[in-house]
Parts: C-alpha cells; structure tokens; sequence
C-alpha cells in the first residue's frame, strides 16, 4: 500500500525545517510557496501518490567548491562556490550567478528554488538553477576579479554546458565577469557555445537583456494597474537599489510618465522630491556601474535631494513602490507603512525582497502585489531568447525583442490572473504565480515517473 502525502501544512514545514536547519532563507521560500499549493493539490491525488510537494521542495544536487585565487599583494585567498541545480524537469537549468559575502549555500538554494517557478511562468524551457560565492567584489582590482572568475569557472565548467545548466549573472556579476567566465569556458573546453547568458552583443549576447528584468518588471506594474483602469502616468514611486535592475526599472517608470522619488544602496537611500529623470538616472548608472560610487554622492550632484544613512524608503509617501535591492529588504512593518501611506501597488524587481510578514501585510490589505517570480522574470526570459539566438546562431532585431519581452510579461501576468483571482476584482498575484508555476513543473515531473 503506497504511503500518500496527505500530510497537514504544518507537519510538511516542520519536515522542510528539520532537513534544512540553519538554511532560514530557503525554508521562507518553500513556505512561501507551500502556503499555496497545499490548497491547490487538497483534491489532486496524483500529486500526493507521487510525493510532488516533498520531491519538488529538494533541489536535485547541490555543489560546493573551494575557489582559490591570488590577490595583488601575492597572498592566496579561499573562497567557497556552489551551484545548485534545483530542477531540471522543463528545461536545462537556469539561473545567476551571485557573488556577494552574504552567499550562502540556503541563500543559493532560495533563489534555485525561487528560479524553477519564475523560469516556468516565463514559458520557455527553462529548469531552475543557482550559483555564486562569498567572494566580496567591492573594493577588488580589475585583475583580481578576472583571477577570481577564471578561478571560479575552472570548477564550474565540468558541471554546465548549454543542455545541461546555462548561468547567467545576479547581484556582482555583470558583462565584465560574465565575459571573464565566458573566455575561461572556451579556452578550456574549446567550445564556442551558449553556455551562459548576458553576454556581449559582440560574442553571442541578446539586445535589451541589460535592460530585461527592470522594464519586465514595470510592463508588469502596468500590467497590475491596468485592471484597476489605471495607469503610471502621475504616479509616484518609490524604488530601492540602485544596481541594474532598480535603474532599468526607474527608466521605464520615467518612460510611462510617472515620477521615480528614491533610490538606495547598502549605506541609505536617496530621496529626490523633484524626481530623478533620465539624466539623473544615467549619472547613476555610471556612477555606479563605472566608477563603483555610492548612492549617497547623488546629493552633491541634484540640488534638493536628501540622504538618509543606514535607511530603506519604504516611508516615503508613493503611489507604487518597486523593492529592486535583495531578499529580505522590505520587512512586516515597511508593509504596514506603505500601505497606510496610500501605496497601491508593488512589483517586486528583486528575489524574495519582502518578508513573510510583508507579503501578508499585502494580501491582508489586498492591493496589487507581484512577487518577484512573476514580476521580475523579464531577465531570465530575455536570456533564454538569447539561448535561442545561440541556437539558431543569429540576432534578432530589438523592436522583436521589445515585443517579446512585453508579451512574456503579459502571459505571465495572465497566468497569475487565472490561477490567482480571488473574486470580487481581487487577485492574489503572489497565489497565481506559486500554482502556475508549480503546475508546469509538476506535471512535468508527474510524466517522468519515480526520478
Ligand atoms: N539572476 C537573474 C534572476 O534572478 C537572471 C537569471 C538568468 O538570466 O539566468 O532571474
């Protein structure tokens, strides 16, 4: 007699808990998860005979490297490296590469996790995966950090291959490392494949894949306001980060019409009442990108903005609030601010930037509230286009990719719609995107047999 999962939700979480102690971030997504599914499959039983739940809460592999590498002044130094390769049931794995000291094997687990059902809403075949490591770029010379990504990608080579797992870049890892990778791949290999994404336009890269996940994600802010009839010409809105995502996503808002108040970093947030417009925006971009400043020089360059240290904007009064840093950003309390202050709407351009009690205080309110998995998989869509144009080995034209990266978020804005509407013109985004996504990998999984 086969043992089926009808297990309550409480018992299934403290299982997830009990195997996975001290990983804090990767419990938080699978409940977050979990919270949604377990409603969806209550009278689905080939799910339960088949232990999708439990199956699909467990990455298929997880693995960890040592990466040395020698610094300027001549001392070997060690960092450690992962990829996980969460699920690979639609598609080959798919996911960044972080590098950032807060890495750690339950936050690369989160965002593989977090990355198998943004990569399914998306609808191209895409499985979830996710790597990096504790390597710190701040404050690391040019040659160090090409040394450190050579290093890196000496180790990862044997485990990717464009049929197998495609990383691309996340939080530290733009087009320069991305090409230092990329060049290390070939020399070793011999091979001149699309084995990772956002690469160069001159070697195999996508047009608009720089700019993918910040527009995606305001296409579908106004995707969200639409079926309240309304739109962002006028709004105001508040915007957190400052990396390539939160400036793409201040574009586009700019762009729309409407009027972007905030942008931040690790040491505060900026706030610019008159509104940071495009050639604010592109000193940012530099400043940033170019020279690694801080976001607090912005005050010395635009009159009338202020900085306020060791602080994120969620207490500035804005009409939409876009969270575009890191997980965990946007806590229980910020919720309850924005949505006193009149907030109606938030697309979250980061992973998993709000906290469970957040993304509660958003449900409970019942304003428009797109989890990142929906709101944000411009970036990987417009990269598994670009796995596309490897494939067929040319470059489509951007007004086609414009056009295509609108109507991947539309569908996955409808996905969330049908999965996701409540009744009585309320939809629980963050619902419809957990079970659209899920239900893609799952059956899937379902047609595999035991694996
Ligand atoms: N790191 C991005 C994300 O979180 C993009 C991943 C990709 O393009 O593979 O979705």
């Amino acid at each position: 007699m086969a043992v089926s999962d009808h297990v309550d939700f409480n018992q299934f979480m403290e299982g997830v808990k009990r195997r996975n102690s001290h990983q804090p971030e990767f419990v938080q997504a699978v409940q977050e998860v979990a919270e949604d599914i377990f409603d969806f499959i209550q009278d689905k039983e080939a799910y339960h005979e088949a232990q999708i739940l439990r199956r699909i809460a467990e990455p298929d592999r997880v693995v960890s490297f040592r990466v040395c590498w020698e610094d300027d002044n001549g001392n070997i130094r060690v960092q450690r490296g992962w990829r996980v390769q969460n699920n690979n049931a639609i598609g080959p794995y798919k996911g960044g590469i972080r590098f950032h000291p807060s890495v750690t094997e339950s936050v690369l687990k989160f965002l593989a996790f977090e990355q198998t059902f943004k990569n399914a809403l998306t609808g191209l075949p895409m499985g979830g995966g996710k790597g990096g490591s504790n390597f710190n770029p701040k404050g690391k010379s040019v040659r160090e950090i090409m040394r450190f990504c050579q290093s890196f990608m000496t180790e990862l080579y044997r485990h990717i291959g464009a049929d197998v797992d495609v990383p691309a870049g996340d939080i530290g890892v733009g087009g320069r490392e991305i090409g230092y990778m990329f060049g290390q791949y070939k020399r070793i290999t011999n091979q001149f494949t699309g084995v990772l994404t956002g690469k160069g336009l001159e070697w195999g890269g996508s047009l608009i894949r720089t700019e993918a996940t910040g527009y995606g994600a305001v296409y579908f802010l106004a995707n969200m306001l639409a079926t309240k009839g309304q739109d962002l010409t006028g709004k105001t809105a508040v915007i957190s980060g400052s990396g390539n995502v939160a400036t793409h996503a201040a574009e586009k808002i700019v762009q729309l019409g409407g009027k972007v108040l905030t942008l931040s970093d690790s040491g505060g947030f900026i706030h610019d009442p008159d509104g940071i417009d495009q050639e604010k925006i592109d000193w940012v971009k530099t400043h940033k990108t170019h020279r690694r400043g801080r976001i607090e020089d912005y005050v010395n360059e635009f009159k009338g903005a202020s900085f306020h240290a060791g602080k994120t904007p969620w207490g500035v009064k804005c009409d939409v609030a876009m969270p575009c840093a890191t997980q965990n950003e946007l806590l229980g309390e910020d919720a309850k601010t924005l949505v006193a202050n009149g907030c109606i709407a938030v697309s979250e351009g980061a992973n998993m930037p709000t906290d469970l009690a957040g993304v509660h205080v958003f449900k409970d309110a019942r304003i428009l509230f797109a989890p990142g998995k929906a709101s944000n998989a411009g970036g990987v869509a417009v990269s598994g286009l670009e796995m596309s144009q490897n494939s067929e080995r040319r470059a489509w034209k951007e007004e086609e990719l414009q056009q295509m990266l609108k109507d991947i978020m539309s569908g996955i804005h409808a996905t969330c719609q049908r999965y996701g509407d409540q009744g009585g013109g309320y939809i629980d985004y963050v619902k419809g995107a957990n079970i659209g996504g899920f239900k893609k990998v799952a059956d899937a999984m379902l047609a595999f047999g035991v694996v």
